[in-house]
């Protein structure tokens, strides 16, 4: 994979880049490995940046708290082609960037008015919806407010529940606001409150003045999202189904899952769709966020079927044996010395915690470098990372298996 690497003596955007060796490919396939021989090829180039064809090199970190390394980008340069086997790593120094990834943010707008910028498009646009990056304002929204509520963890105390995690998520949602107005005014839950959601901003809409347009935010448990020429539907149940305008903006994040196979959360940005201005406005989904559920009565949100699978299985565990076990999954990334981390589920249990990594596409050379790059931070982090689906992620009933047993041990 990808063609040579350099190992040059330090780069600056424009400046000349000093050559002082080229990498084996033996070595050039250990950075991709999460290995001692990598930490010690990684501690031996430690210093020196590692050039690819790309517009900018890859430099190396040293997390001191643990003494690992790892490959980091230096955020706001320019990306690596998507064939650069660097193409994946994440980016270092991201703290205190526009991409605001802390959980403080709490006030969001959909407006038309105001610019959409914190919004990741085009290199990730595909036939079907528009995916984006963790920094998107509505997956944000959404994070922020999920784990404000804790419905992104699952106990025994705190079971996947509509009514108890609706009260929740309204209570959470008093921190935030909606155009400058307050979140828990213009939230609403469930498809079937589709028509109070726009009733309700019609009523509403002269409080609305300034530079934002009325808006509100519906949370709807879905069963399918599908797509032709004529643009979205959402399928809520088998004979209800709500066709979006052509204008609609539909966006989900990277992970592999299924739009047709649910349960799925639709987060529906609901605000005036009348494109022709002259007229009186006409209120519907104008944007949507789709993300696989856990499970069709809670609000955990995941990033794969896979992901799905495992979150069930704990679930079960957790329920069934009485279990005093935490499942979590994180939504937001952390900072580790300035590169975002973010486990795909954490087990808390006695006051341990231990990441779970769903291993899905092993196979793939990119997403293993991204993976072998983020498990030693996790290991900085936590102490224990538990992988599965490394070699069974593409034979259902071994996965099953697979994640029973872990999960057996860990809950
Ligand atoms: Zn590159």
């Amino acid at each position: 994979m990808g063609g040579s690497m350099f190992v040059i003596k330090h780069f600056e955007p424009g400046g000349f880049v000093e050559k002082v060796r080229q990498l084996t490919k033996e070595e050039q396939s250990l950075l991709f490995t999460a290995s001692k021989e990598q930490q010690e090829l990684l501690q031996h180039l430690y210093g020196r940046w590692i050039y690819c064809d790309c517009p900018s090199p890859v430099t190396i970190r040293r997390i001191t708290r643990s003494n690992q390394y790892h490959l980091a980008k230096i955020h706001g340069r320019p990306p690596h082609v998507p064939t650069c086997p660097f193409y994946s790593i994440v980016d270092g120094e991201q703290a205190g960037s526009e991409g605001n990834l802390s959980a403080n943010n709490t006030s969001y707008s959909f407006s038309q008015h105001v610019n959409d910028s914190n919004t990741i498009t085009g290199a990730y646009d595909s036939p079907n919806s528009t995916r984006v990056g963790r920094t998107d304002k509505l997956y944000t929204l959404v994070a922020n407010l999920f784990d404000s509520a804790g419905v992104n963890r699952i106990s025994l105390s705190n079971p996947p529940e509509f009514v108890s995690q609706v009260k929740g998520l309204r209570k959470a949602a008093i921190k935030y606001s909606l155009g400058s107005k307050p979140l828990r005014d213009y939230i609403f839950f469930g498809m079937g409150s589709f028509k109070e959601a726009y009733t309700s901003l019609k009523e509403r809409e002269k409080l609305w003045g300034g530079r934002h347009k009325p808006q509100a935010i519906l949370l709807a448990h879905v069963e399918a999202v599908t797509h032709d020429d004529s643009g979205w539907t959402i399928k809520v149940k088998e004979d209800w189904a709500i066709k979006l305008t052509k204008q609609a903006r539909v966006t989900r994040l990277n992970g592999l899952f299924s739009l047709t196979k649910g349960p799925l959360l639709a987060a529906c940005v609901i605000s005036d769709i009348n494109t022709d201005k002259k007229q009186p406005s006409k209120y519907g989904i104008s944007r949507c966020f789709i993300s696989p559920l856990v499970n069709s009565k809670g609000f955990m949100i995941v990033d794969s079927d896979l992901e799905r699978t495992a979150a069930k299985v704990a679930t079960r565990h957790i329920l069934t044996n009485q279990s005093s076990a935490i499942l979590e999954k994180p939504l937001l990334p952390v900072m580790v010395e300035g590169t975002p981390v973010l486990p795909d589920f954490l087990i808390k249990k006695n006051g341990v915690t231990e990441v779970v990594e769903v291993m899905g596409k092993w196979d793939d050379p990119i997403y293993q470098s991204r993976k072998n790059n983020t498990l030693p931070l996790m290991l900085s982090l936590f102490g224990t990372v538990s992988c599965v689906g490394k070699e069974t992620s593409k034979d259902q009933d071994a996965y099953y298996a697979e994640c029973n047993r872990l999960f057996a041990s860990k809950i």
